[in-house]
């Protein structure tokens, strides 16, 4: 145990509500882990508050002794930032406290939520909020960062629904940043990650929304061109109720899957439509007409069906590698590059996933949060996944060398939540314009740079 650890142990041993857990204690080795399993880091304490008082104590502690702090909401950081070696994890797990007021339309809820409490708390009254696909991520780091799901069309991103934070800043205050009060925090809040404070509370609008249809179906090898082409076309004319991601990857060898297309490449496509069933059907029979027939199928969903269905295709513990970016036009040569990279695709469980934005999300100014660029409606996530540590430099090579032959034509602008832990470089990128003002922001809230584990923004030196 470090000298810096151990002073912070000392000082909140006699005050802390919630559990502190050292290295050698029964229930430390089950709780440092995080999500993505390349990061085998062992904190020299793990720090989980039971309150807001807590995560003020546990944060003066460690500034106090200069501790390296690693905050931790759902741990689904793809590039492990809510884990360290030595340092603190300021863990907020135990903060699950969801209310909703069905009358206003609003929902109050803990800075250590996963989506599912949520999801699970507002669709009681027949509410969303629009959030990200996969139920157990955490809402504090996806809604810090900006927040894209099946709903961003339709409502906008996650933190365009927020209209106040709750937070504990780098000197301990507790402070509530919305449009009267802390307006830069609120704007830098939205998007910036979490580079200025925990949030202990997000206060968020919610929209009515109980089903939705879902339509599925993989198109063919020899089809993907033609698919991908259709795509770009139909998208930008598309009504704000549809919502449609592609992966491109190896289908598995499934009973679901028809036996001709498994272990090819193909375009894998989940469409959502929100307004009226009828209305969609044209839209959705359409979007499919390049699918393999036996593949393709659509029916009436319930919101927490869909908010959960993709959970169990990213386990915890395995390895993961991502590497993201936008672009204005998908071009020929664009397409061409991706499907000829499914064919070297290292793993059954890697893949290309394509996300048309625009709509909602599209229609709000770019100086309005801090979130990066809203122009560009495509956004590609290349994503490994897989299980072996001995595999790790074949997958991290393939994503690294299809993103550099794919670079040329994408837009600058990168969403933070979607970075490896090896881009800080490309932290100014994301914000381009929006940059000075976060300098701004950042060095107002945490000149000592306390909360860096994060895409951080470093504060400017002092004159
Ligand atoms: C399986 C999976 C599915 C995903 N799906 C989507 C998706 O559909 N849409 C999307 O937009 N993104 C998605 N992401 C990306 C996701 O938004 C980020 O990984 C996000 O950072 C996860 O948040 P977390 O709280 O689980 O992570 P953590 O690892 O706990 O935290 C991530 C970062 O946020 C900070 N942070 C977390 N909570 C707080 C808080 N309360 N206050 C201050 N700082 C905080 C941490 O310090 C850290 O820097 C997905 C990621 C995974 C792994």
């Amino acid at each position: 145990m470090s000298e810096a650890s151990e002073e912070v142990y000392s000082s909140l041993r006699e005050r802390f509500q919630g559990d502190l857990m050292l290295p050698g204690d029964a229930a430390y080795e089950a709780s440092r882990g995080i999500w993505n399993g390349m990061f085998n880091r062992r904190p020299g304490l793990i720090a989980r508050c039971a309150d807001v008082s807590d995560v003020q104590s546990a944060i003066r502690a460690a500034s106090s002794a200069g501790l390296l702090t690693a905050v931790r909401c759902g741990g689904h950081s793809l590039a492990g930032f809510s884990t360290c070696d030595g340092g603190m994890v300021l863990d907020l797990s135990r903060l699950r406290q969801v209310a909703v007021d069905p009358e206003t339309r609003r929902a109050r809820f803990a800075g250590g939520c996963l989506l599912g409490s949520v999801d699970t708390a507002t669709q009681k009254a027949g509410l969303v909020f629009p959030s990200g696909v996969v139920s157990h991520t955490g809402a504090g780091g996806l809604v810090l960062g900006g927040g894209t799901g099946w709903l961003t069309r339709r409502f906008g991103l996650s933190c365009d629904s927020v209209v106040a934070f709750t937070l504990v800043t780098a000197d301990g205050s507790l402070l509530r940043a919305d449009a009267a009060n802390n307006a830069d925090l609120y704007w830098a809040l939205r998007g910036g990650g979490g580079n200025f404070g925990v949030v202990t509370e997000f206060e968020v609008k919610l929209h009515p929304l109980s089903s939705l249809v879902l339509a599925e179906g993989l198109c063919p090898e020899h089809n993907i061109r033609r698919h991908l082409e259709f795509w770009r076309e139909f998208m930008a004319e598309a009504p704000l109720d549809l919502k449609w991601n592609i992966d491109l990857r190896l289908a598995p060898h499934s009973k679901n899957v028809p036996p001709a297309l498994r272990g090819r490449p193909v375009a894998g496509n989940s469409l959502v439509w929100t307004g009226d069933p009828s209305a969609g059907q044209s839209y959705l029979e359409r979007a499919l007409s390049l699918c393999n027939r036996d593949s393709v199928r659509s029916r009436v969903v319930p919101f927490l069906a869909l908010q959960t269905m993709a959970d169990s295709d990213f386990p915890h513990g395995r390895r993961y590698y991502t590497k993201s970016g936008y672009f204005s036009r998908l071009n020929d040569g664009t397409i061409a590059t991706m499907i000829e990279a499914v064919s070297t695709i290292p793993s059954p469980q890697t893949q290309i996933e394509l996300a048309y934005l625009g709509g909602a999300a599209g229609q709000v100014d770019a100086r309005e949060t801090a979130f990066g660029d809203r122009s560009a409606p495509f956004i590609m996530n290349l994503l490994a996944n897989w299980a072996e540590p001995a595999e790790d430099a074949a997958h991290i090579s393939w994503v690294r060398g299809l993103f550099a032959r794919l670079r040329p034509a994408m837009k600058p602008g990168v969403y933070v939540n979607f970075m490896s832990g090896d881009e800080q470089d490309r932290v100014p990128e994301a914000y381009q314009e929006r940059w000075e003002r976060m300098l701004a922001v950042k060095s107002h809230f945490d000149p000592k740079n306390f909360f860096r584990m994060n895409q951080n923004v470093q504060p400017r030196k002092p004159d």
